[in-house]
């Protein structure tokens, strides 16, 4: 197995998990770019965010669990920022989909 993100849900690479479901994963950024900075993978290899549309139910299980993760790291109220980094130009260097969750200061703007 390559996949780095397959890798950390097979317990085979440490990371520091914040919430986990039956279908997805969620674990704290090893380069926080916020004070809240987690990390939503869906547990199946998906290489991108787009090719989670053949899953509804999955892509439905990410955002719930984006929404437990916000209120679990007190951002619920205040605000954070979603993003899916899709391809080289958007700066996704892994490629197994995964949502940024991200909060806990004021963000900047997107580019
Ligand atoms: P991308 O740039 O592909 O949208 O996001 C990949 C993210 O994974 C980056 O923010 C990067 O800091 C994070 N990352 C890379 N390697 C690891 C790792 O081994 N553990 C954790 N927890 N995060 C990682
Ligand atoms: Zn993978």
């Amino acid at each position: 197995m390559d996949c780095l993100f397959c890798r950390i849900v097979a317990g085979e690479i440490p990371a520091t998990v914040v919430h986990e479901t039956e279908t997805t994963l969620a674990f704290r950024d090893i380069a926080p770019q916020a004070p809240t900075h987690v990390v939503l993978v869906p547990k199946t290899h998906t290489p991108h965010a787009v090719a989670l549309a053949e899953d509804a139910q999955l892509l439905a299980d990410l955002f719930a669990a984006a929404g437990e993760v916000a209120k679990a790291e007190g951002v619920a109220e205040s605000g954070y920022r979603l993003l899916f980094n899709t391809g080289a130009d958007a700066g996704q260097t892994v490629f197994h989909a995964h949502l940024h969750v991200l909060g806990g200061k004021q963000l900047g703007p997107l580019a």
